[in-house]
């Protein structure tokens, strides 16, 4: 197993007149197979990036075994490493600042997206989770600078480092476990649009909740009604959202402790919820066999949410990712009553927002519904899409109503 030394500079890696056009077209990447050299240059460095000529194109940091071998941090030269780290840092939450309105929970860090690729970092009300996704992000200089900046800036109760073992892996990197890196506390409860959640930095799934669909709950909530399902309904967050509008809300997750988190959010909304009586109902089950239960024996419904998870992790799964979410999709329009309201969500990168449009109308045919566009939406704000590196962007969310 290779060390991580994170080195800070003097390096340079030469790259072929592909990966160097990729560069120089925007993007931040070069692949391993467009390496030409990287010779004595250690694992994790920040390096110079150089092409055939000889043409410097910018400091990146280098990984010695992931595909991705350049993540390109600044066109120009670094003099000074560790100030660069702090003063990203510094423009990433003076971005948030901007942008994140009614929550307490939202990320701060979003790799590529704030110029600091291989870190994600959100915050949950006084507790920040951390993610270290590569080689160079993972050098004992590199994460002290960035874990005491965040620190000075936010000055929450503790620092929480979310392992991911594959990551590691995938990296060369010795294995850790994830835990406490500053501070005590590692549960809280944060807010978003006045909804109330509980937070385990231990527990749950990815970094604890989706807070990308932050702003899509809010836009969801404008226009749910009537009966609502949550498909992929993980702990509540779109069905604690539509409840107050609806007068019936049940949450379809295939995981129980995902479910049990759900209805303790629930309890924690009670005054929210309940003012007449309203309990949201959460089963557990296969959503596909479920919705296919549902729709033959006639349930109708105003409201459905689909969040499934990623169908498409690489482009070769493009095909059976949308024939998985045409199913999904034909099946919920044909149980909405007229009038109705589709969410309907895909986080699948490779499936792009006119694959996705492409396919809901698919489905919107052979289900014989006309479907009115209302909104196509993506993920909050606080996770940026880069223009130029469309990895950045993942999430679709679209709102339709059934015409007829
Ligand atoms: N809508 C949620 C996020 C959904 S993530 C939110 O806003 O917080 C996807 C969820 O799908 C996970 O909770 C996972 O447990 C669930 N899931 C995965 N496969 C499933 C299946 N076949 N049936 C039901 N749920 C499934």
């Amino acid at each position: 197993m290779s060390k991580t030394t994170g080195s800070l500079g003097g390096l340079a890696v030469k790259v072929s007149p592909r990966g160097a056009s990729r560069l120089k077209d925007g993007h931040a990447w070069v692949y391993r197979s467009d390496v030409v050299s990287a010779d004595g240059v250690p694992p994790g460095s920040l390096v110079s990036v150089v092409d055939h000529r000889g043409q410097i194109l910018g400091s990146a940091l280098y990984s010695s075994s992931s595909q991705i071998a350049i993540r390109l941090i600044s066109r120009e030269p670094v003099a000074d490493f560790p100030a660069l780290l702090r003063q990203r840092v510094a423009d990433a939450i003076v971005y948030r600042e901007s942008m994140v309105r009614h929550a307490n929970a939202y990320r701060v860090i979003f790799s590529e997206a704030d110029f600091l690729p291989g870190l994600i970092v959100d915050r949950y009300n006084d507790i920040l989770s951390l993610q270290v996704l590569t080689q160079a992000m993972d050098a004992e200089i590199v994460r002290q600078t960035l874990i005491s900046e965040l620190i000075e800036r936010l000055r929450l109760a503790s620092v929480v480092e979310r392992v991911d073992p594959r990551v590691r892996q995938l990296e060369d990197l010795p294995p850790r476990t994830s835990g406490l890196v500053q501070g005590e506390k590692t549960s809280t409860i944060f807010t978003m649009n006045g909804v109330q959640f509980h937070f385990d930095a231990l527990e749950g799934q990815k970094t604890g909740a989706f807070l990308d669909q932050r702003e899509n709950y809010a836009a969801a909530a404008q226009y749910a009604h009537g009966e609502a399902l949550d498909v992929f309904c993980y702990q509540g967050g779109f069905a604690l959202h539509l409840a107050p509008g609806c007068s019936r809300v049940t949450g379809i997750d295939s995981s129980r402790p995902a479910l049990e988190v759900a209805d303790q959010n629930a309890a924690l909304n009670h005054a929210r919820l309940n003012h007449n009586d309203k309990e949201i109902e959460w089963i557990e089950a296969n959503a596909f066999d479920l919705l296919k239960d549902y729709a033959s024996s006639g349930q109708r419904y105003d409201t459905i949410v689909l969040d499934p998870p990623a169908f498409a992790k690489t482009k070769r799964d493009l095909d059976a990712a949308l024939r998985g979410y045409k199913e999904l999709n034909l099946r919920a329009l044909k149980m909405l009553r007229p009038g109705g309201v589709l969410v309907t969500c895909s986080c699948s990168h490779h499936v792009g927002p006119s694959d996705f449009l492409e396919m809901l109308a698919d489905a919107a045919r052979d289900a014989h519904r006309t479907l009115r566009l209302v909104e196509v939406r993506g993920q909050a704000k606080d996770h940026p899409i880069l223009l130029n590196l469309p990895e950045t962007a993942y999430l679709k969310c679209v709102i339709a109503i059934v015409s007829q």
